[in-house]
């Protein structure tokens, strides 16, 4: 999802990860096992942040299609801070395995 915050970057990472919490998420050293919800800061406007707890844009979702695909499906005309299109970039990747998940309407 995209929104629109006054939240400073960290401030927003507390409140994804306090909604992780509180959808059961239990943190372990393991850093990729399988997780309850996982949110992922992608991108912040055109900030480039490098501290200890926040790397964005997120340090890896360049190499994965399904993290590009859903993001320039809700934002086409998406770049990364230096000015590369996010679209071009995933024309690179493999996203034929992705689909969609199709949920119970109410
Ligand atoms: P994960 O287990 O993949 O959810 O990684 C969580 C850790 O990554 C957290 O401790 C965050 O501080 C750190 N992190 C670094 N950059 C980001 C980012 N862009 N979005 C979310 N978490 C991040």
């Amino acid at each position: 999802m995209a929104l629109e915050t006054a939240l400073s970057p960290e401030s927003l990472l507390d409140h994804t990860q306090r909604i992780e919490l509180e959808h059961g998420r239990v943190r372990k050293a393991e850093r990729w096992g399988p997780r309850t919800l996982d949110i992922d800061l992608m991108l912040f406007g055109d900030a480039v942040i490098n501290t200890e707890r926040l790397i964005v844009p997120h340090y890896d979702m360049l190499n994965r299609a399904f993290m590009l695909l859903p993001l320039c499906e809700i934002a086409p005309d998406a770049c990364l801070p230096d000015g590369r299109l996010l679209k071009t970039i995933l024309d690179t990747l493999d996203s034929s395995t992705i689909r969609r998940w199709h949920t119970r309407s109410a």
